[in-house]
């Protein structure tokens, strides 16, 4: 086996022209019988490095997964284009299963999914050793680790793999990367001499937005008008919030459902099922949602609350847009957020508490970042990035900042005069000198800074607050109710003069407005493969899916249905060039979207390099009766039987006596002889007493002509 067979697979069944840097190498390795653990954030690509050389060896490929619908999903994929997959868990039936051990002993299985559970079962292992594999594929492995939230004991059982089957080689995969989680796989799986794969965690096509968390509901509306006909999640902290936010939006008429592991199995599937259809555009669900599907156009996520730390935040936000077309993200930040989901962590968390606090301040730090976002997120990955993405909100909208130093003067000054007594909350209101009962109660109003900052909104005055904890200049005291502390460091502002440049705070009508801004040029930079076009092939992809009860990114993903309405591709030829169109989908579903495509070009388009005439051909090819040609693309039959003539002539590959006999062939031709050249069509036409139609002389002659030719 070789890089070339590979990259023959590669076009034919999934339709792409190259690998990803990393597949191909992982690819080699396997043809070269070696053993290798593969780490790719979600999205990047990670089944093609097993499925790849499981079509293209000989034997079967055997892959452990631990979720039953996902191994369902991405069976149902595969045989999408072609391949011989089949899975074998506990949901099928005694028949099925014995179906699929027949398939699979017979080698006409190219992949056979399997749960772990089955694997390590006492009578799968007989099985097992009297068929021929090709490889085994470990997915989602970090479930091997104890470490994990995914942990499954019996991914811990596959140790003898390594010792049973000697010449087959393991490659595990995981979209989890921490260390020990690696050191973990590498130890339980025994792999041997591995080498491991670790891809850059970027995924370029999210775009990341903090919004301060005022008026959600309001932003997720507009955010919602502005994203039409696109799915997506909102996540939410509680069950009931999930319940609650799809009820109001769906007040304002937008079709919105809720999901949570308090639903009973067959409402919860229900969700899912009309998710995963396009169905149900809009989920609000808690973050079990999203674990088991697959579902790769998922246009945009929204967090509605804080995630409790920087890995689930990125796995969350990591479920759009797996098809690698642009996605938005947008995370809800305010700091009560952080108070509450600290709240919640002491007092369901008792072990490593201090961790997961310190975990949940990483979260706060990125919510509250005046940098690049994603340089953030990949150096907490341990990436180094070394230019800003152009793709978060602060890249594409840069914080201006101002000079701070009395706003933080004032602060820290009554911070000193409360004696370091007061919570954030609190500390606003004495500074805006607000005239909140405690504040009496205290004897508050008698400190010299009681209303020093009467002009700073409440929320301004707390965006400050949060740049001042950012610098060091204070701390929270989270064990002693989250009072704010002074910090060494103050004293310099204080009575030093140190300056601090603080970043203005945006209003949100300001943030409105430049979002606007934004959205004209988005439009503007989008266009070609967002356009109508691109919405008409969504449309047909959805009616399609519900014809043939498949998922709609499983007939394209929307990558490749912005390709196809930026390219337009009108001929097999032509569709066989975009990015996702393999073999069998162009066979199953070519002729739609060529169909639609040239029907909203226009009827009788030639475009620069397709000649009028590809088209008839093409149409022909397919099938279609000159009739249907002609109306398809409105001409008159007599112009399409000219494009067959000329196509005949050309060479092409027409059956002509299907369009007229040998008899009048012969008799157009012998009437030549007593004709002068040039021929007319009409002389031909009279000369056999108006007999044989215009076209069929046209066609008889183009016969001739390839004849003598
Ligand atoms: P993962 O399993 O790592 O989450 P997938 O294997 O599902 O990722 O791949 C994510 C998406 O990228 C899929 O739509 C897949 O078809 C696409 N993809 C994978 N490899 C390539 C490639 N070489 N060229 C183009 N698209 C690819
Ligand atoms: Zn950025």
């Amino acid at each position: 086996m070789d890089r070339l067979a590979a990259q023959d697979a590669l076009k034919k069944y999934f339709g792409y022209d190259e690998f990803r840097p990393m597949q191909a190498e992982i690819i080699d390795q396997i043809y070269a019988r070696q053993d290798c653990l593969v780490l790719m954030p979600t999205g990047g690509g990670k089944s093609i490095c097993y499925q790849i050389p499981a079509v293209t060896m000989p034997g079967t490929a055997v892959v452990v997964s631990p979720l039953i619908s996902l191994m369902k999903d991405q069976v149902e994929a595969l045989r999408a284009v072609g391949i011989d997959a089949a899975y074998f868990n506990s949901s099928l039936s005694g028949p099925a299963q014995k179906e699929v051990e027949d398939a699979f002993f017979k080698g006409e299985l190219d992949l056979l999914y399997v749960s772990p559970e089955k694997l390590v079962a006492q009578n799968f292992m007989p099985l097992l050793q009297r068929a021929d594999i090709s490889l085994f594929a470990i997915d989602e492995a970090h479930c091997i680790s104890a470490w994990g939230h995914d942990f499954r004991p019996e991914y811990t059982r596959m140790k003898f793999l390594r010792t049973a089957f000697k010449d087959v080689p393991i490659i595990a995969l995981t979209a989890t990367a921490d260390r020990i989680t690696r050191k973990d796989i590498l130890e339980q799986l025994q792999l041997r001499d591995p080498e491991v794969h670790i891809a850059s965690f970027d995924r370029p096509n999210l775009s990341l937005e903090v919004r301060p968390g005022q008026r959600r509901r309001q932003q997720i509306i507009q955010f919602l008008n502005r994203h039409p006909g696109q799915p997506g999640i909102i996540y939410c902290l509680s069950r009931k919030g999930t319940e609650t936010l799809a009820e109001k939006l769906r007040a304002e008429g937008i079709d919105a459902r809720h999901y949570h592991a308090g639903m009973n199995a067959e409402e919860r599937s229900k969700v899912q099922e009309d998710f995963i259809n396009d169905n149900t555009l809009v989920v609000c669900a808690t973050v079990a949602f999203g674990m088991g599907i697959d579902k790769s156009n998922v246009r945009w996520v929204i967090h509605y609350n804080l995630p409790k730390n920087i890995e689930s935040y990125y796995q969350e936000i990591g479920r759009a847009g797996r098809d690698g077309a642009a996605a938005d993200t947008v995370l809800f930040y305010s700091y009560n957020d952080v108070t509450l989901m600290e709240d919640i962590l002491k007092q369901n968390e008792s072990d490593q508490l201090d961790i997961k606090l310190a975990k949940l301040d990483r979260m706060r730090q990125f919510a509250e970042a005046v940098g690049c976002r994603r340089r953030i997120l990949l150096s907490y990955f341990g990436e180094e990035a070394t230019e800003d993405c152009g793709n978060c909100d602060i890249c594409r909208n840069p914080p201006k900042t101002i000079d701070g130093t009395v706003i933080a003067q004032k602060a820290l000054s009554a911070i000193y005069r409360l004696r370091e007594k007061v919570g954030m909350s609190l500390l606003i209101d004495v500074l805006r000198g607000s005239g909140k009962k405690e504040i009496f109660e205290r004897g508050y109003q008698n400190i010299k800074t009681y209303g020093a900052g009467r002009e700073i909104p409440f929320l301004e005055w707390q965006h400050y607050l949060l740049q001042l904890l950012n610098y060091g200049y204070i701390e929270i005291a989270h064990d002693q109710h989250s009072v704010v502390k002074l910090m060494p460091s103050s004293q310099r502002v204080l009575f030093e003069g140190e300056k601090v440049p603080l970043v203005r705070f945006a209003t949100l009508k300001e943030r409105r407005k430049a979002e606007k801004e934004k959205a004209k040029t988005a439009k503007v930079e989008r266009q070609g493969v967002r356009d109508e076009l691109f919405e008409k092939l969504r449309q047909l992809r959805k009616q399609l899916s519900q014809e043939r009860g498949v998922p709609p990114y499983i007939i394209f993903n929307d990558k490749t249905l912005e390709e196809m309405a930026a390219t337009r591709p009108m001929t097999d030829e032509e569709m066989k060039q975009v990015s996702g169109v393999g073999e069998r989908k162009l066979h199953l579903y070519g002729n739609y979207f060529i169909d639609a495509i040239i029907e909203y070009v226009g009827p009788a388009a030639s475009r620069g390099n397709v000649s009028t005439y590809q088209i008839t051909h093409d149409m022909y090819q397919r099938g279609l009766s000159v009739g249907e040609i002609a109306e398809k693309r409105q001409l008159n039959e007599s112009t399409v039987f000219s494009h067959i003539a000329i196509l005949y002539e050309k060479g092409y590959d027409i059956n002509l006596h299907e369009l007229v006999t040998p008899s009048e062939v012969d008799r157009v031709l012998k009437a030549l002889r007593y004709l002068q050249e040039p021929y007319k069509l009409k002389d031909i036409y009279e000369y056999l007493d108006e007999q044989v139609p215009y076209h069929r002389i046209r066609l008889a002659l183009a016969y001739g002509k390839r004849q003598e030719a």
